[in-house]
């Protein structure tokens, strides 16, 4: 995947949350307060749960080392 700025070729990567499914979520709104829940004010980031691991989501990102940006897909 190539950055929208600078197109460069971005760094594969993911970011992590222990007990929620990790999302955007605007300015204003709560995230969620029950574990394993989503917020429907918010956008989820395409999310992996790893049930091995207990309460390890993964959403996958990409990062622009010259732009520092972090691009993550939503689901
Ligand atoms: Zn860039």
């Amino acid at each position: 995947m190539k950055c929208p700025c600078c197109n460069r070729e971005l760094f594969e990567g993911y970011i992590y949350n222990s007990s929620n499914p990790v999302q955007w979520i605007p300015n204003g709104k709560k995230p969620p307060r029950i574990v394993f829940r989503e917020t429907e004010a918010g956008v989820s980031l395409k999310n992996k749960f790893d049930l091995f691991k207990i309460g390890t989501y993964h959403a996958e990102a990409y990062y622009c080392e010259a732009c520092h940006l972090v691009i993550a897909p939503t689901e």
